[in-house]
């Protein structure tokens, strides 16, 4: 006990005792961050306005202003050589630095001139189609929805032509910001990105591994149901996204109306005691050239989400998905704007799947949407052979993608094409189509981020689970609340979870979810069987793309 008092009182001194440079330093820093927390919002409030459409809208000058105020470098110099007592200023001065390398990265001329390109060339693309020239949006809709096999294989070659457009321009971005990444920190773009996410390349690519090899069976079932269903020899790369076209069902569209989304997102969250018309939370319904999103303008002030006119589940899925980013913008608990807005990218990512899944849980079809068990039983399976298919290509996407910075000279389609097929058991073709991913060129290592906010959003749901029991109450969500929605980068991703649930981050959660209910282990087995993974260090992130 006199312990912990002595500490205390050590940490309460800490600021009265700084030298008065470091007071002044430390002064400096507050002032910096609450300018940024402007500039962000007027950023945050451009985005908003372009994607509604708004043409004289631009977040250029909100972004030379961030620019401005970060890369200050007597500041800089000062920052690095100063120990800081008190843990929050250690923690917001290391956020900082590392926010002024991301921006002399990302905002530098030469990269910035070269994404422009690769962007106006993907909007600008049309597809050829036997005789018709299709958008973006035509050639996924026929490559998910025409039931003419041979159309599909015609639509899913055509993704090739954007990777004779951009393939040279994303090789040279990939180049441009290694070599930038170099001057500021001696490592790979990749490798700097991802510790800025909070996550390690080794133990990322050990998740994969495991998530990939202890989902085989499944994967093999569903390979299997696939060529029996469609009638095929075969499974190619133009069966597999069609296969999940044909499994929806005809209670969809009279049960998921999108019209009352909001409505019920309001009366799921109200369950657990977060009031979304009391949260400075705004729902917006528009038709957008992305899936959705959830614009953090000031945390805890000021957050919107625009949905895009999406029909049946899918809507839904993306409606809660971003009013889960919106629970944690508009919960957010931190003492200052880097604390509150550089939150590990996985961690957010995980708080806006953890509503999305709701959706996929019997307890509340039936409440919420009224299904019969068994219309509820077939939506949970149908989304667990949805995701078995999602993982597998987003973790394919991503190695290649951490592949491509360590040697961005190698043949890229080939090795785009080789990790496919490994983790999607299927023949390429040696059709260049890597760089019909737009994530490449725009948004570069996010893609991980997705699978590692599975297993973050997974292991929760389970911790709550067990505490509270599957039907959620106010109390579950006050637990949600203080352990995680409320919560940003004063912690590392590993001490969050380790903290909310008990034990360090794991696949396990995740590949539990993946089996087959009827699979002769049960789950508790999976769970006991699975080794827990050891703890991995992260530093911080900086999440620049839209939330979604
Ligand atoms: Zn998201």
């Amino acid at each position: 006990m006199r312990v912990c008092c002595g500490l205390l009182i050590l940490t309460w001194l800490a600021c009265p005792l700084l030298m008065p440079a470091q007071q002044s330093l430390a002064r400096r820093l507050d002032a910096k961050e609450k300018e940024l927390e402007r500039l962000y919002a007027d950023y945050w409030g451009a985005e908003y306005r372009i994607a509604l459409g708004d043409e004289h809208a631009s977040s250029r000058p909100a972004q030379e202003n961030i620019r401005a105020v970060v890369i200050d470098d007597a500041f800089i110099k000062s920052l690095q050589a100063a120990h800081f007592r008190n843990r929050f200023l250690r923690r917001r001065r290391d956020l900082f630095l590392e926010e002024a390398t991301y921006t002399k990265i990302s905002n530098d001329p030469k990269l910035t001139g070269i994404v422009e390109e690769i962007v106006q060339r993907e909007n600008s693309m049309r597809y050829q189609v036997g005789s018709r020239h299709l958008t973006r949006a035509e050639l996924t809709d026929t490559l998910f929805h025409n039931p003419n096999r041979q159309t599909r294989e015609q639509a899913w070659k055509a993704q090739a032509q954007i990777t004779v457009a951009n393939g040279e321009r994303i090789r040279q971005a990939i180049r441009v910001r290694n070599e930038l990444a170099f001057q500021s920190t001696d490592e790979l773009f990749s490798t700097f990105m991802l510790r800025r996410k909070g996550l390690e390349a080794e133990k990322l690519f050990e998740w994969f591994e495991s998530i990939r090899s202890q989902t085989e069976p499944e994967y093999q079932q569903l390979r299997k149901r696939i060529r029996k269903e469609l009638n095929v020899d075969k499974v190619q790369p133009w069966d597999l996204e069609f296969f999940f076209s044909t499994l929806t069902n005809d209670f969809e569209q009279s049960h998921f109306v999108p019209d009352q989304g909001w409505t019920q997102a309001k009366q799921l969250t109200a369950q657990f005691g977060y009031y979304l018309e009391k949260l400075p939370v705004e729902m917006q319904l528009a038709d957008l050239s992305f899936a959705g999103a959830a614009y953090p303008i000031l945390y805890g002030r000021d957050v919107k989400i625009l949905a895009n006119r999406y029909s049946g589940i899918f809507f839904y899925d993306r409606l809660f998905h971003a009013t889960g980013h919106a629970l944690h913008y508009s919960m957010m608990d931190e003492p200052s704007f880097l604390l509150r807005a550089n939150y590990a990218e996985p961690f957010d990512e995980g708080l806006a799947q953890v509503v999305a899944l709701m959706l996929y849980r019997p307890e509340v079809d039936s409440e919420l949407f009224g299904l019969s068990p068994e219309q509820a039983r077939l939506l949970s399976d149908t989304h667990r052979l949805r995701e078995l298919f999602d993982l597998r290509n987003t973790m394919a996407d991503s190695l290649f993608e951490f592949e491509a910075y360590a040697d961005p000279d190698q043949d890229l389609a080939a090795l785009y094409n080789r990790i496919h097929s490994k983790y999607l058991g299927i023949d390429m073709h040696n059709v260049p189509v890597w760089a019909f991913n737009q994530m490449y060129g725009s948004d570069p290592i996010y893609l991980q981020s997705y699978v590692v906010g599975e297993m973050v959003a997974r292991q929760i749901l389970d911790t709550v689970d067990q505490r509270f029991g599957n039907s959620w109450s106010k109390r579950a969500g006050k637990f949600l609340k203080t352990n995680f929605y409320s919560r940003g980068a004063e912690n590392t991703l590993d001490a969050l979870m380790l903290h909310g649930t008990g034990e360090p981050l794991s696949e396990r959660h995740l590949i539990a979810s993946l089996r087959s209910p009827g699979a002769t282990q049960t789950s508790a087995e999976i769970l006991r069987d699975t080794k827990p993974s050891p703890q991995h260090t992260r530093k911080t992130t900086r999440r620049l793309s839209r939330g979604s």
